[in-house]
Order: C-alpha cells, then sequence, then structure tokens
C-alpha cells in the first residue's frame, strides 16, 4: 500500500474530532496522486458527505469548469482536499479544535503529493493555511511562498454562485496559475481560453 492509500485508509476510520460522529462518509480527496497542482478548500458539504468524493453539487460543477476553462481536469492535473475531512453539520464553518485535529492528514497529503502549485479556495482555506488574519478579498490573485511552494488563494466555488461579479477575479487567478504551470510544469500545458 502506497503512503497515501495508508493515509486514506486512517481518515476513514478516524475518529479525532467529534466531526465523525454525524458523518456518513470521511471525504478524504480525490485527483491524481502526483499531481503538481493541489486545490484546498474548507470542508465536505451534504453531497460530498453522502458521496465521499471531493467537490459535488453546484459548486463541484462550477469548479470543473473553471478547471476546464483552465486546460486541467480533476483526473490528470490536480488533487483536490479539504482543511477538515468530514462534514460540519448543517455546513457550519469547522472550529479551530476540528481544524486542529485534522490538519495533520492535510499536510501529510501536501508531503506525500508534493505539488509545485496550491490554489485556496476560499477564506477558510486561506487563514487556516496561511494567517488567521488574512482576508481573502486582499490577499486573492497574489502569489504567496508556502515553505518553497506557491500558493494562491482565490475566492470557493461557492461564493460565485452567490455572487456573479467573483467570477472575473477568480478567472485572472486561474489564468495565473496556467501561466505558473507552463512556466514550472509544462511549456506545452493547453488551455482553449489562456
Ligand atoms: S474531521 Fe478530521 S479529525 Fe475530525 S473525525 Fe474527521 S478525519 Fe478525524
Amino acid at each position: 500500500m502506497n503512503a497515501l492509500e495508508e493515509l486514506k485508509q486512517k481518515v476513514l476510520f478516524c475518529t479525532q474530532c467529534p466531526l465523525h460522529k454525524t458523518r456518513n462518509n470521511t471525504v478524504f480527496g480525490n485527483g491524481n496522486p502526483d499531481a503538481e497542482i493541489m486545490l484546498i478548500a474548507e470542508a465536505p458539504g451534504f453531497y460530498e458527505d453522502k458521496s465521499g468524493i471531493v467537490f459535488q453539487g453546484k459548486s463541484g460543477k462550477l469548479l470543473d469548469k473553471i478547471l476546464d476553462a483552465s486546460g486541467f481536469n480533476r483526473d490528470e492535473h490536480v488533487f483536490i482536499s479539504n482543511i477538515v475531512k468530514c462534514r460540519p453539520p448543517n455546513n457550519r464553518e469547522p472550529n479551530d479544535s476540528e481544524k486542529k485535529a485534522c490538519l495533520p492528514y492535510l499536510y501529510s497529503q501536501i508531503e506525500i503529493i508534493n505539488p509545485k502549485i496550491i490554489i485556496l479556495l476560499g477564506s477558510t482555506a486561506l487563514k487556516t493555511m496561511i494567517n488567521p488574519n488574512a482576508k481573502i478579498t486582499q490577499i486573492r490573485g497574489q502569489w504567496i511562498n508556502r515553505k518553497g511552494r506557491l500558493v494562491m488563494p482565490t475566492y470557493h466555488p461557492s461564493a460565485l454562485l452567490r455572487n456573479q461579479n467573483l467570477k472575473r477575479p477568480v478567472w485572472e487567478d486561474f489564468k495565473n496559475v496556467v501561466a505558473k504551470y507552463r512556466e514550472l510544469v509544462n511549456p506545452e500545458h493547453y488551455s482553449a481560453h489562456c
């Protein structure tokens, strides 16, 4: 069993925080274990908890569209995960002790997958991974160097569903990621839109 699969088995049976009591499924993360891009969001929601797969429902469809426009797809170019692996009841934000209990799994995922680029989707991911005082409205679109990896914070797809005005900045951020991917990973990377 490889290291990521071993970690997945640990998460599957994890009872380190109270979120295990209300989950239907743990949501470890999905994608290519050798991807050079990792996307990190806040937590599983209703559909993710039902299926055990990250980014389902409307947000998932929108994320797939954004990835597709960038020339990326879930199976080949990215690995997607969350700060916490079990759904908080009623989709509330995970609290500090839940995040603290679950974060070692995410850090291990990052070490094992070893991506060059990390995209943080939304405020909780930004505050947890970079700085609790960071504001997504101010920091999005700017590259941050975190332990030798390049991090791009942008809005969560669910925010775009609520506010159409965020589509343009998110697209700018993904164009930035495509340019960096060409620079660091594959100069021939094809995207029909950028
Ligand atoms: S959220 Fe994380 S720490 Fe809490 S039970 Fe689920 S896997 Fe374990």
